[in-house]
């Protein structure tokens, strides 16, 4: 069965198989979600059940070999060159998508990072998408959905990719990469949902969210320390004795990682929180922290603030009812 593969993304898989199953797949797709959680794979795999000799429950057959090796000429990628997708890129696939496959039922373009695809370009995609072809499917992929045109976005199908659970990332990484159990762990844990991330982390990336994880769970514990002690513990100081900023927000953004982790059951909240709530509270807070500091507000002043007040008052309702639907809580 096809989608086989596919860790962690039922819904999507779904989805698809049920516009499959009723040849009701749209012409234009956009899989959306954050970086390393399936989207390409996905792609590639729906391009191969649509292109598969028949009953292959290996996805062995001629075809689907030559698709995972890039060789099959009905299914090519496409990623920006330089900056922008070009009209020169998107045109001879524009063009084709008027004939027939040359050797498959289905011809598949996969565009990699549409958010990158500007007007000029996306004039030429929208007559396609609008007027869609029998035999052409274009799955344009993105981690920011918001970034892409609205005219592309409104014409086309959207399939959200979550992130992952810690389980489906383990599960990925013992049973099908062989990495030993307890390394596979320590990554999950780590990667934010991510399995493109838990690939790509490296002893400094583990040394540095285990210190950060260690100085959340300090701050948050009404310790000893004052908000300045604790402050200047986390606060490097770069060569010219100036606070590496970078670094402070590099370490913002995985406290705001071991929240959203802790408040979406992916691994446990830091000791000194009661619940989510409170959770999310100090997440907002963050957030802020982080925009200031972004905007070259002095970081030592801004932290210091953030460790005083951050269970003084809840922020207002609104930030909450505006902000929490899009992190998926
Ligand atoms: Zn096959």
């Amino acid at each position: 069965m096809a989608f086989e593969n596919i860790v962690g993304q039922e819904a999507v898989v779904a989805r698809l198989r049920m516009a499959i199953g009723r040849d009701r797949l749209p012409s234009g797709m956009i899989f959306h979600g954050l970086d390393g959680v399936g989207k390409r794979t996905t792609a590639l795999e729906l391009a191969r059940s649509l292109n598969c000799d028949g009953d292959d429950p290996q996805m062995a057959c001629p075809a689907c070999v030559r698709i995972e090796r890039g060789s099959h000429p009905d299914v090519q990628f496409l990623a920006p060159e330089g900056q922008f997708i070009k009209v020169d890129q998107i045109e001879p696939l524009v063009a084709r998508a008027l004939f027939r496959p040359f050797e498959g039922r289905k011809r598949i373009y996969i565009v990699d990072r549409a958010e990158c695809i500007r007007e000029e370009t996306a004039s030429r995609l929208l007559k396609t998408l609008e007027e869609p072809p029998l035999f052409t499917h274009f799955v344009l992929l993105t981690a920011s959905l918001p970034s892409v045109l609205p005219t592309i976005r409104s014409r086309c199908g959207l399939y959200y990719f979550a992130e992952l659970a810690s389980e489906a990332i383990e599960h990925i990484l013992v049973d099908r990469l062989g990495h030993p159990p307890a390394e596979a762990r320590r990554r999950a844990e780590r990667c934010g949902g991510s399995i493109g991330r838990a690939l790509a982390l490296d002893e400094l990336d583990f040394s540095r969210y285990d210190e950060t994880a260690a100085w959340l769970d300090q701050a948050l514990l009404h310790s000893d320390a004052t908000p300045a002690e604790l402050v200047s513990q986390l606060l490097k100081v770069g060569a010219k004795g100036k606070v590496d900023v970078d670094d402070i927000l590099d370490r913002i953004d995985i406290m705001t990682e071991i929240l959203h982790g802790g408040m979406v059951g992916r691994r446990r909240l830091p000791t000194g929180l009661s619940g989510p709530d409170e959770a999310f509270n100090f997440f907002l807070r963050l957030m802020q922290a982080r925009a200031m500091v972004a905007g070259n507000v002095a970081p030592d002043m801004v932290l210091e603030e953030t460790i005083l007040h951050w269970n003084k008052e809840p922020l207002r309702k609104w930030t909450e009812t505006f902000v929490r639907p899009f992190l998926w809580v």
